[in-house]
């Protein structure tokens, strides 16, 4: 029996996501998923695990929303914010026929998810300053076959680490409406939250916005994340949810993430993450082997270097694991690294600054 025939045409052509951790590396220190350096420790206080849980959970669905400054109905709650890009797919488009739009270089599983499904993935490039390129999005929208039900775009942008301007994405939503979801992808918005868009969910009710608490709140291993959005999304998105998508362990983490004093570590997070990529991208620019450090809002750095192929090598030999961006348009010689501790910030001054 072949196996591998038997499988959808759109999954044996499938390239999956290449994560962090499919990728992997060798060594010790771990700069290659915009993680949090470090783990706090949580201890569990829900112990009834015979049971199944709430499909979401109302506790942790208040707690967000009070730290969102948003309603419970405009809320969702899913494993990772990866799982809810895929949710939008399933619920608002229909494969063979519509598409989702994206601007590269960003996020790859808003592409990976389309192509799970049988959904055309429409491509409109950033500009050269990492803008969306609205006449080009516009002309998109106007096609028929397919049609872009779904636009994703990432703010502050992954890899580039720049926010989109705001008058930008107020033109895309004016543009979209009646036609397209407008899907804000803020997994780092922590780092710069009075950028968030949120404030726009009562004006236009195809926003939808993604949030993790897999950055800022050091929890990626917990596998929680947020979609902000109308009721009636929140409402489709949960006639294909899983039925019992966030375990009893994963709600109670969380809750206690989102307490008074969890809150209170966050900013500390926040804050720590700032003064090190500060400190770090002012200790790269004077290395001679660094072209570019681009500017960043969140908590990495995008680096452009002038022999990446060697400063791959050397940071590898070294220990460090980078996140390779060579493959993305536009970012020849780029690699992204996530701002660590303080230590692991000089480590990699101290391999590149010999370089
Ligand atoms: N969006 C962006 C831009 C990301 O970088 C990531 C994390 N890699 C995600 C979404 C997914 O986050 P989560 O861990 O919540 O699934």
């Amino acid at each position: 029996m072949n196996l591998q025939n038997m499988a959808r045409d759109c999954v044996r052509a499938l390239t999956p996501y290449q994560s962090a951790r499919r990728i992997g590396g060798h060594g010790d220190v771990w700069l290659n998923a915009n993680e949090f350096p470090r783990a706090t420790s949580y201890q569990l206080t829900q112990q009834t695990l015979n049971r199944y849980p709430e499909c979401q959970p109302p506790m942790l669905l208040a707690a967000y929303a009070a730290y969102a400054g948003v309603r419970v109905d405009q809320l969702l709650v899913s494993r990772g914010a990866d799982e809810s890009i895929e949710l939008l797919i399933r619920a608002f488009c229909e494969p063979g026929k519509d598409a989702v739009l994206y601007c590269p270089p960003t996020y790859g599983m808003y592409g990976v998810s389309a192509e799970t499904f049988g959904v055309t993935r429409r491509i409109v490039s950033s500009t050269s300053n990492w803008q969306l390129d609205l006449p080009a999005i516009e002309a998109a929208l106007n096609e028929t076959t397919p049609r872009i039900k779904v636009v994703y775009v990432c703010h502050p942008n992954n890899p580039t680490g720049n926010l989109l301007a705001h008058d930008d994405l107020r033109r895309l939503l004016q543009v979209t409406a009646g036609k397209a979801l407008v899907v804000i992808d803020e997994a780092y918005i922590d780092f710069c939250a009075d950028m968030s868009m949120a404030p726009w969910l009562g004006v236009f009710s195809h926003l939808v916005i993604l949030r993790t608490l897999s950055k800022a709140f050091a929890l990626a291993g917990l596998r929680c994340g947020f979609t902000i959005a109308h009721p009636e999304v929140v409402a489709l998105l949960l006639k294909v949810i899983a039925p019992y998508p966030i375990p009893v362990p994963v709600a109670d983490i969380a809750l206690q993430a989102l307490s008074g004093d969890g809150l209170q570590r966050v900013k500390r997070n926040i804050a720590e993450v700032i003064d090190n990529r500060q400190w770090l991208q002012q200790a790269l620019s004077p290395c001679l082997c660094v072209d570019r450090v681009s500017p960043s809002e969140s908590n990495w750095l995008l680096v452009r270097f002038t022999d990446a192929e060697r400063v791959f090598q050397t940071l590898s030999a070294q220990g460090i694991v980078a996140r390779d961006q060579r493959r993305q348009p536009g970012l020849d010689g780029c690699f992204r690294i996530t701002v660590g501790t303080r230590e692991e910030c000089e480590r990699v001054r101290q391999v590149l600054g010999k370089i």
